[in-house]
């Protein structure tokens, strides 16, 4: 997978050290295609790179000096590569906003995920996530890319729009069945409860007002937080601008689980192939 520098009994120099190359150029063969780029850009953003320009080098010509003996890279293709390359330069040392279309993030989120560039992975996740990802494709890039944050959120966004995104037969072929069991309960346990109230006419409590209020009957949903069954009614004085509490309702039975909660419980169901990511991955 990984480019395979030419590193034969060579003595470690001055002349070899890193900062000397800053500005020298690298070929590199991606396809058919060779492309000739500043060296520094890849010993900058990746430590795969950096690791392997830093080695001791041969006297004769190393890997990737000329046209002629490119460093092969096998693992991408010409596409992808020069997608990288648009974020890499000409902008280092530092990553600078560049307009590239989803397909060409992944691009980027890809190799720099494979070379270990940290800096252009955390921009490609900002740009992917502020490109509207589905809930299915945040899992399977996650899975994919090795980020726990977009499982979490993904599984999440699932359980939160239950019945509306995703069908139980989509969930149980892409993910399993036994995963798509656990996210039916877990929606069964967030969906908000919804009702309508009726309810004597309430008195405005602000001394100075004290209206009273004809409206006996107000839509209400519950989202709940999973551990208070609790909810209080609040309104709005017509007289006085002021929020009143019109009357507190206790759910009896089950109520919901609410946000923190259900990222809490998904946490816990899906704790082991989180922590296997974070081992391998960056969030
Ligand atoms: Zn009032």
């Amino acid at each position: 997978m990984m480019p395979s520098p030419t590193t034969s009994e060579a003595k470690l120099s001055p002349k070899t050290l890193p900062e000397d190359h800053r500005w020298s150029l690298v070929t590199f063969k991606v396809e058919d295609k060779l492309y000739r780029v500043p060296r520094h850009g890849f010993t900058d953003f990746s430590s795969v790179f950096e690791t392997m320009f830093s080695l001791p080098q041969a006297d004769t010509t190393q890997e990737g000096d000329t046209d002629e003996a490119p460093i092969v890279l096998p693992s991408c293709t010409k596409v992808e590569f020069e997608s990288l390359l648009r974020v890499m330069y000409p902008t280092a040392p530092r990553v600078r906003q560049v307009d590239l279309s989803k397909e060409h993030w992944l691009d980027v989120l890809k190799l720099a995920t494979l070379w270990d560039m940290q800096e252009i992975q955390e921009t490609a996740m900002t740009e992917l996530e502020g490109l509207d990802l589905g809930q299915m494709e945040k899992i399977r890039l996650a899975k994919e890319y090795r980020v726990s944050k977009w499982l979490v959120e993904g599984l999440a966004g699932i359980v939160r729009t239950w019945g509306t995104s995703t069908t139980l037969d989509e969930l149980g072929r892409e993910l399993g069945w036994e995963v798509a069991a656990r996210l039916l309960d877990l929606a069964v346990q967030f969906k908000p409860m919804k009702g309508t109230a009726r309810l004597p006419a309430p008195t405005c409590p602000e001394q100075t007002c004290n209206k009273r209020h004809s409206l006996s009957s107000f839509p209400f949903e519950f989202k709940g937080d999973g551990t208070n069954p609790l909810q209080r009614l609040i309104g709005i004085c017509s007289g006085c601008n002021k929020h009143f509490s019109v009357a507190d309702i206790e759910i009896s039975s089950a109520f919901p689980m609410g946000e923190d909660k259900l990222t809490e419980e998904i946490k816990v169901i899906f704790g082991e192939e989180l922590k296997s990511m974070e081992l391998h991955g960056i969030v």
